[in-house]
């Protein structure tokens, strides 16, 4: 599509085809050249690993078109080495942070004109994805692995303000074993999770909490997404609550949102988050790069029947948290911990 043919102002999270996508080989004990290709398409061997034994693993971040006209990427050596993790998990080859962020900023100057602008609050998501092309027939580590990635334009998560969503507690279906792959980006734990996310929708939520897997006792994690809640204190001192477990996937988000509340001053607490202690917080929501924050406004317990509300809107803290990182990845605010990536496109 040409960037003039694009409906600027309407862009949902979708797929728009954009004209270049980097692609890298590792073949052989190295990786070759950074490759730009203008088909969508990836020709593979039918025996890939990728195919048949879920050789791969994805990344999500974004580079937004600032006021001063500047491009910037949001955190792109965190999400290289979130993606190092996730390869050497699955036993693909490991791309260096150099080679990842290299090829991010090859990718989003290539499509520079499908950035949007800033007026229209959009962003360009960045799809890094890694897999295991080469055949095996056994259970093996394929001797090929192909890193690509693409971009698509996206509108702002919130057009309309920012509403608060409904999540039921799953009880019947976990996300990740104890000790699996749900701190990996593993394309599986995704596959995995679509019948929930089905189930939750059909019963009327807009999203699921996953309950850590060994004892479903404490919170891991809200759809593909973080949790946070925010209890205020006795003293009036406002704490940032956020579950700690191998089994959740450790977003770049929250840990950017961990950053900022301490830098508010804030008391900030990843741990274990008993269910229970949802009766003390006065604020709660999911955090990623898609949505940076969704105010959560009720979770429904089916073990008891009981719904925890947060109220409709969003909360104090939680608006506070949310202007803050979009302001720094704007470059509204200042990037007072170097988080950006600026470049003159
Ligand atoms: C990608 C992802 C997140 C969010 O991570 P960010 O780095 O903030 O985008 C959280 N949970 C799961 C399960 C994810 O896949």
């Amino acid at each position: 599509m040409k960037p003039q043919d694009i409906d600027w102002n309407n862009l949902s999270f979708g797929y728009t085809r954009t004209p270049v996508n980097v692609r890298c080989y590792w073949r052989d004990g190295q990786w070759g050249p950074i490759e730009e290709h203008t088909e969508e398409t990836v020709t593979m061997h039918m025996a890939a690993t990728a195919f048949h034994y879920g050789q791969t693993a994805f990344e999500g971040l974004k580079a937004f078109r600032c006021k001063d006209g500047k491009v910037r990427i949001f955190r792109m050596d965190e999400n290289a080495r979130r993606m190092q993790s996730s390869a050497s998990y699955l036993q693909m080859a490991v791309p260096s942070v150099e080679l990842f962020c290299e090829m991010v900023a090859k990718v989003v100057t290539d499509n520079k004109d499908y950035i949007p602008a800033y007026e229209t609050g959009g962003s360009l998501y960045i799809r890094p994805v890694i897999v295991g092309s080469g055949p095996q027939l056994g259970v093996k580590p394929a001797d090929e692995t192909l890193l690509l990635m693409f971009v698509s334009p996206v509108g702002p998560y919130y057009s309309g303000g920012m509403k608060g969503i409904s999540a039921i507690i799953d009880r019947t279906h976990d996300r990740a074993a104890p000790f699996g792959t749900g701190h990996t980006k593993a394309g599986g734990n995704y596959g995995a999770s679509l019948t929930s996310a089905l189930e939750g929708h059909e019963k009327g939520y807009d999203s699921v909490l996953y309950l850590d897997p060994a004892h479903h006792r404490y919170i891991d994690e809200c759809g593909a997404a973080n949790f946070f809640g925010i209890r205020v204190d006795g003293n009036g001192k406002a704490h940032y609550v956020t579950p700690d477990s191998h089994s959740i996937l450790p977003s770049i988000t929250n840990k950017s949102l961990k950053q900022i509340a301490a830098d508010f001053g804030m008391e900030v607490e990843a741990r274990h988050v008993e269910l229970e202690e949802l009766n003390t917080f006065s604020e709660a929501g999911c955090c990623g790069t898609a949505a940076v924050i969704t105010p959560v406004s009720t979770i429904f317990d089916p073990a008891d029947g009981k719904t925890y509300d947060f109220g409709q809107g969003v909360g104090p803290w939680t608006q506070k948290l949310y202007d803050e990182l979009v302001g720094i990845q704007h470059g509204e605010t200042e990037d007072r911990h170097g988080w950006n990536t600026v470049l003159d496109l």
